[in-house]
């Protein structure tokens, strides 16, 4: 039989909460953060299914995998979970057609025909000005694919997974750690789930901020139904994303910078993630149903970090962070490689 060991989750975002959830069928858990839940830096996330931000390892498609099948079970009820299946089209203005390495995992994966690459490059588009259209005209999207993924509401999501963690008895403290060795006295085993944190916890210099940002809209009678990307936009990273109630529009990806500041232009996005999207150019700045997103992807040079480490305290560390983009579509397939390892100790 194995031994129950008690176990501390530190961090209680996505990564972390999943983990508690995970094994607390066998072992005692308590998780441990400054910030659970809704209220971490995992709210931020647009949270469709996607690898996003880390190398795409046989071992990453594999926990990609392992996640979208947890998450097509939750869409079932997704009024509770706060998970649902969103279709999406993802467009691409540089390079030659490419088929993602991580194609074979969703149900629903498909190229453009060079017909439907044709529509995404429009001689004119309302509203948008000749320059514009002389700027799209240099750069036109020149393949792409279409996708049914599945997407969180983050707050909903999250509180689900609290909420459902505390069902399981597993204990929650909200506490700001300076060193993980603060928990070698009470726990037999640390799980290291602090996201961005662990570059001071850790402390790991491999950790790298990509800032994202975002504006919400309320979804409304005319509003779009598939997700749009447009990573290429000559402007600017675009994007547009319904789920559930909200319209999400952004957007970008700034390595290095993790201060939270606003720079999303409101005009300049609409006009890039509107541009197949009347509806979204009709909008205006008073139609935001919530303040703009400003986040932090946690990032590593190095990619996800998931491994046993016994240098930093007198109980084994078995470190889960570094999802950069991806930690959503990634957390339950890391969750049951911590699982592992956790037998192997
Ligand atoms: C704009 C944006 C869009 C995104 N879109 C997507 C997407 O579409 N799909 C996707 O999969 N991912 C997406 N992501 C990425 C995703 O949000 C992250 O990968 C994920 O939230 C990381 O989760 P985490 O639990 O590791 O980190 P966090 O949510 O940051 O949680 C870290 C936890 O550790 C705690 N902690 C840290 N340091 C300490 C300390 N010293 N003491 C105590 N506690 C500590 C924190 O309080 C918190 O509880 C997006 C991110 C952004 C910013």
């Amino acid at each position: 039989m194995r031994s129950k060991k008690r176990v501390a989750v530190v961090g209680g975002g996505v990564v972390g909460l999943t983990c508690a959830y995970r094994i607390s069928d066998d072992h005692s858990v308590c998780v441990i953060g400054e910030r659970i839940g809704p209220e971490s830096d995992s709210w931020k996330a647009t949270a469709v299914w996607h690898v996003y931000l880390v190398p795409e390892t046989e071992e990453v498609l594999s926990w990609a995998q392992r996640s979208l099948g947890m998450f097509y079970e939750l869409a079932q009820d997704s009024s509770k979970t706060g998970v649902e299946l969103v279709q999406g089209v993802e467009l691409f203005r540089r390079g030659s057609p490419q088929v993602p390495t991580w194609s074979h995992i969703p149900r629903l994966f498909e190229m453009l025909t060079p017909e439907q690459v044709a529509t995404y490059n429009p001689a004119v588009v309302d509203g948008l000005p000749s320059d514009d259209m002389a700027m799209l005209a240099r750069h036109p999207v020149r393949w792409g694919y279409r996708i049914e993924a599945p997407a969180a509401r983050m707050d909903r999501y999250l509180s689900w997974l609290e909420e459902s963690v505390r069902n399981k008895h597993v204990e929650v403290s909200r506490q700001r750690l300076a060193a993980l060795s603060e928990l070698e006295s009470e726990f037999d085993l640390i799980i290291n789930c602090s996201g961005f944190g662990a570059r001071e916890l850790v402390p790991d210099r491999d950790c790298v901020p990509y800032k994202g940002q975002y504006f919400v809209l309320k979804r409304a009678d005319g509003s779009p139904s598939v997700y749009i990307g447009d990573d290429d936009h000559p402007g600017g990273m675009a994007y547009m994303i319904p789920r559930f109630d909200e319209v999400m529009v952004g957007g970008c990806a700034e390595q290095g910078k993790e201060d939270l500041q606003l720079t999303l232009d409101w005009t300049d996005t609409i006009r890039r993630a509107g541009l197949f999207v009347p509806w979204l150019r009709d909008r205006s700045q008073s139609d935001q149903s919530r303040p703009p997103v400003v986040g932090i992807r946690p990032c590593r040079t190095k990619g996800v970090r998931l491994e046993s480490d016994y240098s930093l305290a007198r109980i084994p560390v078995i470190h889960n962070y570094g999802h950069g983009g991806s930690g959503f579509s990634l957390s339950w397939g890391c969750a049951e490689a911590v699982q592992a390892l956790i037998r192997a100790i």
